[in-house]
């Protein structure tokens, strides 16, 4: 039998993860390295030379005296966790094939939960955001509109069920019909308005796009897509359709793990999980080099708003 080539893709071993990322120093260069690959530039006045006050790990630049850290003004703003903690959570979310839950990672990294959530939302923003930077593009673009949850309270699930949250699920597939990425986004709702915004910002334009007939996807006409409509007649064979089938495949792929690992997910904080799991999809053939390239983002991320926070470690 042949293998899966994805699910025997190279990842970074523990040992070497260790090797590379062990120590506080280690991470620290690495930082460094990754937010001035071309050498320090103060972010307040574009300085390029500076001193080192040791005993706070603080660059002070020599034109303005502005005291610098390795993670101000980044996503890793104001941490007060070791670098250590940082990367070996970065390790396990980016190289684990379905998502960890923060209980998971509190224990795998030892940190508190409510630390372990902070960790996870921040880095799950980071996943979004640069995804969300980013329109897919391909030969084909597969689009469904697909709800989480939402089906315990009159036992109906999907487009009927009350209490879901909406969201678009789109596949895109190269010449041969194999996937390339997905972008899955909550939504608001199916309204044609909804796919247009969504559309404008997620799919290049040019794009072809497949949907089955909801009336809210007219608006990829509307948003001058090329836009084929095939009629699926919906109920439990629709979904093996060929013209849907990666589609599909991946909406059950989060469900099945969003099942798996989260007792329950706020609507408010959904679209992060649906991205998280995205960017690691998007990337599943670079493995090797999710660390560096996560962290060089994350160092270009914002700082999150604390309220956004807050929101998070109350509702998990
Ligand atoms: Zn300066």
């Amino acid at each position: 039998m042949s293998q899966n080539v994805i699910q025997f893709q190279p990842g970074i071993s523990l040992q070497e993860f260790i090797s590379k990322y062990g120590s506080e120093e280690q991470c620290y260069q690495a930082l460094f390295r990754w937010r001035w690959p071309n050498g320090f530039r103060c972010p307040e006045c574009g300085g390029d030379r500076y001193c080192s006050l040791k005993s706070r790990k603080l660059m002070q630049c020599n034109s303005c005296r502005s005291q610098i850290s390795v993670t101000a003004r980044t996503i890793f703003d104001s941490t007060k966790l070791p670098l250590t903690t940082w990367f070996l959570s970065i390790y396990i979310v980016t190289q684990s094939k379905i998502s960890i839950s923060a209980l998971s990672l509190k224990r795998t990294v030892g940190v508190s939960y409510n630390t372990a959530l902070l960790i996870k939302h921040k880095i799950q923003q980071v996943m979004k955001e640069r995804d969300d930077s980013k329109p897919i593009s391909a030969t084909l673009v597969q689009v469904d509109d697909a709800y989480w949850g939402g089906k315990k309270r009159d036992g109906r699930r999907g487009r009927g069920a009350t209490g879901k949250i909406p969201f678009v699920a789109a596949v895109s597939t190269n010449t041969e019909g194999l996937p390339v990425h997905m972008r899955f986004s909550q939504v608001p709702s199916f309204s044609k308005k909804s796919i247009i915004d969504w559309a404008d910002k997620h799919l290049c334009k040019g794009s072809d796009v497949v949907t089955d007939g909801l009336l809210g996807f007219e608006g990829f006409d509307d948003a001058d897509f090329s836009h084929k409509v095939i009629i699926t007649g919906g109920g439990p064979e629709s979904v093996k359709m060929a013209d849907f089938k990666w589609v599909n495949t991946v909406i059950g792929n989060v469900k099945r793990s969003f099942h798996g690992t989260f007792h329950a997910i706020s609507k408010k904080h959904f679209g992060r999980y649906l991205a998280e799991f995205c960017y690691r999809f998007n990337r599943r053939f670079d493995l090797r080099q999710l660390i560096p390239r996560f962290t060089y983002v994350a160092l270009r991320t914002p700082p999150m708003p604390q309220k956004l926070i807050k929101l998070a470690e109350l509702c998990g």
